[in-house]
């Protein structure tokens, strides 16, 4: 497949990165569906795209015309048959290994036999949906980083046995999005996420152990280290139950103790405090 074949575009998820990725999708110009089972997700997902939307005419990295056309090739669904007719299917569902491993079972089945698979996975193994595919060489881990429009990069990951021509038409997709690839190998946590979540995990140690308050950590990293936010806050944005889900799979996938998720962080999550998207998680924040 070439990437002039591609005309239609599906997201799986439509949570903070999922409509991210519908929403750079439709800017670029394809056509996007974006699937999700919760309803409120969807109509979040409109209303914060519209929002996202006027944000970039306001910074000028979009024009005015561009909301519109963005919107009129963006449809929100609950159906997952609208998925169908993808020619490329990317998956944002939560980080949970049984569920992306369910939910590519279902894809397999219901799509083209021709259609590429990706997920925005932060660490699940993209050999293992591969394989629950049904279509291990057009399986591939397309990793975007949050927020999606604002951020460059795009990490491409390499199952097993992904085909070489399925990477060289990310490479174009991702060119395409106005983005920078790093191809990668299909590892625990692939580069970001192995580099990242260490330093994550251990700033939560650092407040539990009550070496610092959540600002001053921050502030450490931020003016020590010219971090543009720091690693508390960076957890808040990723969201609580994320981080914690990626630091399990790099712990029991390499069995590292140093991926060992602090304790603190699983009570936070087990509180319901995932971050900004429940308002609350190192720090509060208002709807
Ligand atoms: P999120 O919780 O904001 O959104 C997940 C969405 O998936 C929700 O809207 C939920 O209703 C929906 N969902 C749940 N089960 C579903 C199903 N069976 N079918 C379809 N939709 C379903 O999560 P997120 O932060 O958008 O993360 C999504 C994925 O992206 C995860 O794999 C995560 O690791 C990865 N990721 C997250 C970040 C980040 O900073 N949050 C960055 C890069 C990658």
């Amino acid at each position: 497949m070439r990437i002039a074949d591609i005309k239609r575009i599906g997201v799986v998820g439509a949570g903070q990165m999922g409509r991210g990725i519908a929403q750079v999708c439709s800017t670029a110009g394809w056509d996007v569906e974006v699937f999700d089972v919760d309803d409120a997700s969807l109509r979040t997902a409109a209303k914060k795209t519209r929002e996202s939307l006027a944000r970039g005419v306001g910074k000028g990295t979009l024009m005015p015309q561009q909301v519109e056309e963005t919107l009129g090739r963006l449809r929100f669904t609950p159906k997952v048959e609208t998925l169908a007719e993808a020619h490329l299917v990317i998956e944002a569902a939560p980080e949970n290994l049984s569920l992306k491993l369910d939910l590519f079972r279902r894809l397999g089945q219901l799509c083209k036999p021709e259609a590429v698979f990706a997920s925005n996975t932060s660490s699940i193994s993209i050999t293992s949906l591969g394989a629950a595919s049904g279509r291990p060489s057009r399986m591939l881990g397309l990793h975007f980083m949050n927020p999606v429009p604002v951020m460059p990069l795009v990490e491409i990951v390499r199952g097993l046995e992904t085909a070489d021509d399925i990477v060289a038409l990310a490479i174009e997709v991702v060119k395409h999005l106005g983005k920078t690839a790093v191809i990668c190998k299909d590892a625990p946590g692939f580069l970001v996420n192995r580099i990242l979540m260490p330093m994550i995990n251990e700033a939560i140690f650092a407040l539990q152990e009550g070496v610092a308050a959540p600002e001053s950590i921050d502030l450490a990293m931020t003016a020590g280290t010219r971090h543009p936010e720091g690693p508390l806050a960076l957890a808040d944005r990723i969201g609580l139950d994320t981080v914690l889900a990626i630091c399990e799979v790099l712990h029991r996938e390499t069995g590292d103790q140093k991926f060992r998720p602090c304790p603190l962080l699983r009570q936070y999550v087990e509180a319901g405090w995932l971050g900004r998207k429940t308002g609350h998680g190192f720090y509060s924040y208002q709807a």
